[in-house]
């Protein structure tokens, strides 16, 4: 207790850890995954310290289920490799080794100092890095260290703890068990030198606490506003992963409202502007992030092309008004708008291209929902994405963007039989071309479009 006061008011760098026995802090060996222990117990038994570390045991202390299980260990990729049967050495600067067990996969890396990677000369060469990687140069080798510099390179207190599967004691070096028992995140070292070094480490700490629900310590949330503007500097790849993380953590709506308290959203990143900045949204986004976040909590999959379709149609809806107002045609309106909104997005964040082709689907569709009538409500309905967009739809109808009644049609037209479902449709304005249900000619045509 002393002797970590002494270390905080002085900044003093842990170094000397703290062991606590299984008696203090209850977590057991039975807790951790099958694939995690035999990577221990196999590096173990060649001589080897290892453990399990960061995340799975912090959340298994907080009684959460981990998402994953990562081993750190003083042995090197090239000794981990030959002690299990399937693993295989990966990373380019940072060599760690994944070991498959089963369906699982551990992901074992050898202790290590200062992380370049997350580091800020680092994050602004990263780009640069990765291009002379293609061509095959390594710009600096792994920087293996010590247990105790293993853990001061890592965020947070309550991610540095080392549970040792062999006598189930946990190592702490910066009071992480203290931490946790107080459910406060706490930054490792100097808050504002850790948030220069790797500006996403200020996304890590909202996205930890929110999903957690541990406290942001005075300390650590305080350089935060004032650092914001450095998440400029982070590549849109990194961003993009982060977001994702938080998007998904099944806290998402928590997240976004802290990362507004912190001063963290504005004019960092486009897509939190838009997401928090414009009422008229609110409700939609809200009905969007609420109902991920009870998928995610309730283990049902969840579509990251349709969140982020989600939390960017309103600001497709405004762009493709203005083009219309300018007298554009409906369609080319409507694509020239994504066009407008994906580019913004992805210079800051990278949406990767599988996501923003989806999110076009989603989005090209949502139009075609105003025809019922005859061959294009049929074809509609056999559109490979039918049933995201029409989730999609039920969205707009639930925050009122459109009457509940078109919701309603189609939520009857799709479970409806080919007799009902012929009832249904409204009659063809216009010349009729009736065919049969099955028998296309052509894709379906782009004048079916037409605005919200
Ligand atoms: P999650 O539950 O989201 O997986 P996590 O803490 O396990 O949370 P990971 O991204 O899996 O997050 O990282 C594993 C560990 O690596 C962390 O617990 C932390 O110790 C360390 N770490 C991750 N990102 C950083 C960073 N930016 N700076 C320092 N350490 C980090
Ligand atoms: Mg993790």
């Amino acid at each position: 207790m002393i002797k970590r006061f002494i270390r905080r008011v002085f900044g003093l760098r842990g170094d000397a850890p703290i062991r606590t026995p299984r008696s203090k802090h209850g977590l057991s060996r039975e807790e951790i995954s099958p694939g995690a222990l035999k990577v221990c117990d196999g590096l173990r038994e060649a001589g080897f310290s290892a453990y399990v570390v960061g995340g799975a045991v912090r959340d298994l202390l907080l009684g959460t289920e981990p998402k994953d299980f990562d081993v750190a260990t003083d042995a090197r990729p090239e000794q981990i490799k030959p002690l299990f049967r399937r693993a295989l050495i990966i990373g380019r600067r940072f060599r760690l080794v994944h070991v498959m067990v089963g369906r699982e996969t551990v992901e074992t890396s050898t202790f290590r100092a200062a992380d370049p990677e997350t580091s800020v000369a680092g994050s602004a060469r990263a780009e640069g890095t990765r291009v002379q990687d293609e061509h095959g140069r390594v710009l600096r080798d792994n920087v293996f260290g010590s247990q105790a510099e293993d853990a001061r390179r890592r965020d947070f207190t309550v991610n540095a703890l080392y549970f040792d599967p062999a006598t189930e004691g946990v190592i702490d070096y910066h009071g992480g068990l203290a931490d946790l028992k107080k459910r406060v995140l706490r930054v490792i070292g100097d808050p504002a030198t850790r948030y220069r070094e790797d500006p996403v480490r200020m996304l890590r700490a909202v996205r930890l606490a929110a999903k957690l629900g541990l406290t942001l310590d005075a300390d650590t949330r305080a350089p935060i506003r004032r650092l914001a503007p450095l998440m400029e500097r982070v590549p849109p790849a990194r961003l993009f992963d982060e977001m994702l993380k938080l998007l998904l953590s099944g806290h998402a709506s928590a997240c976004l409202r802290q990362l507004r308290d912190e001063g963290l959203h504005h004019g960092v990143l486009p897509l939190l502007d838009v997401i928090l900045e414009q009422p008229l949204d609110e409700r939609f986004v809200t009905l969007a992030l609420a109902q991920t976040d009870e998928r995610v909590l309730t283990d049902r999959p969840v579509s990251p092309a349709f969140l982020f379709a989600a939390l960017l149609w309103h600001e497709v809806l405004a762009a493709w008004r203005a083009r219309e107002k300018r007298g554009e045609r409906p369609i080319v309106a409507l694509e020239e708008a994504m066009d407008e909104v994906l580019d913004a997005q992805c210079e800051k964040l990278a949406i990767t291209r599988r996501l923003t082709a989806t999110m076009r689907e989603v989005w090209v569709m949502q139009p075609r929902f105003e025809q019922r009538s005859g061959v294009r409500a049929q074809r509609l309905l056999e559109a490979p994405r039918f049933r995201m967009a029409y989730d999609f739809l039920a969205l707009r109808a639930a925050s009122g963007e459109v009457p509940a009644e078109l919701e309603t049609w189609w939520r009857a037209f799709q479970s409806a039989d080919a007799d009902s479902r012929k009832a249904m449709l409204v009659p063809e304005t216009g010349p009729t071309k009736k065919r049969r249900r099955r028998r296309r000619k052509k894709a379906a045509p782009a004048r079916d479009a037409s605005p919200a």
